[in-house]
């Protein structure tokens, strides 16, 4: 159980909760989806208007195993973190505070290493074509980083990631993966969700090493903009997959 600093301007307990137990979710479904790696890969939420101060998963706890009751809640202005007994992980510390604390509009940030979004990433131009519905969601939403440099700096590789998804909801990462930022915990999810299936059918497109059939930006923009009043089918999926993972075991509420 993590023990809840004081904050001044930390949302009220009961939205507290409800941000944890959805973050919480996402951290069950991502496993279930196939999604997770051993115990790496974070997700993070902001929980205060300046992202200073956000939730983050434990280090090395595995994301099938994560409660709403185990998420750190960091302070960027606390000294004593990383000194703690319940210390996070240094990169993932630093990077997700870099982008929380440049980017307070980005809300929840999910990043994983999902099958098809590395597959995609690791192309020599990993830009994501408009080929189909999905594809085209992401088009003129997405940043990419190629400056994949292994474990590097972490306090620069925050600021760089940060420039390269300000004003996006998707960073292809190069030869890594992918983090999405979004409002909500379930826009964040939905758009993680579609951006690997729209990773997969690139993947699969290319596969078969045929000439694809690449939308013009026209009707790409068309396509992505004709997405935006179906952003509640976010909410949706997410209470469905919420209740999947109640029918099994309720422990992440907790
Ligand atoms: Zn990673």
């Amino acid at each position: 159980m993590n023990i809840t600093p004081s904050i001044p301007d930390l949302m009220e307990a009961k939205a507290l909760m409800a941000l944890r137990q959805d973050l919480a979710a996402a951290f069950r479904i991502c496993h279930r989806f196939g999604w997770s790696e051993s115990v790496g890969n974070h997700f993070s939420a902001a929980v205060s208007a300046s992202g200073k101060q956000f939730l983050l998963n434990p280090r090395w706890q595995h994301f099938a195993t994560i409660k709403a009751s185990d998420l750190l809640l960091l302070d960027a202005d606390d000294p004593d973190v990383m000194t703690g007994a319940n210390a996070p992980d240094p990169s993932a510390w630093t990077v997700h505070g870099t982008l929380h604390r440049m980017l307070p509009e980005a809300r929840v940030i999910l990043h994983c290493h999902s099958p098809h979004a590395v597959a995609l990433s690791c192309l020599k131009d990993p830009t994501l074509l408009p080929l189909d519905n999905n594809t085209a969601r992401f088009f003129g939403r997405i940043g990419y980083d190629l400056e994949f440099g292994g474990i590097a700096d972490a306090q620069e590789e925050g600021e760089r990631l940060a420039r390269m998804i300000k004003g996006k909801s998707v960073l292809v990462m190069g030869n890594h993966g992918v983090t999405i930022a979004g409002e909500t915990v379930a826009d964040a999810f939905e758009d993680l969700y579609f951006f690997e299936k729209a990773a997969q059918t690139m993947v699969l497109a290319l596969s078969t090493g045929k000439p694809l059939a690449i939308l013009s930006d026209e009707i790409a923009q068309a396509t992505s903009d004709g997405w935006i009043p179906y952003r509640g089918m976010a909410e949706r999926h997410f209470d469905y997959l919420k209740s999947c993972l109640d029918r099994e075991d309720m422990s992440w509420r907790d």
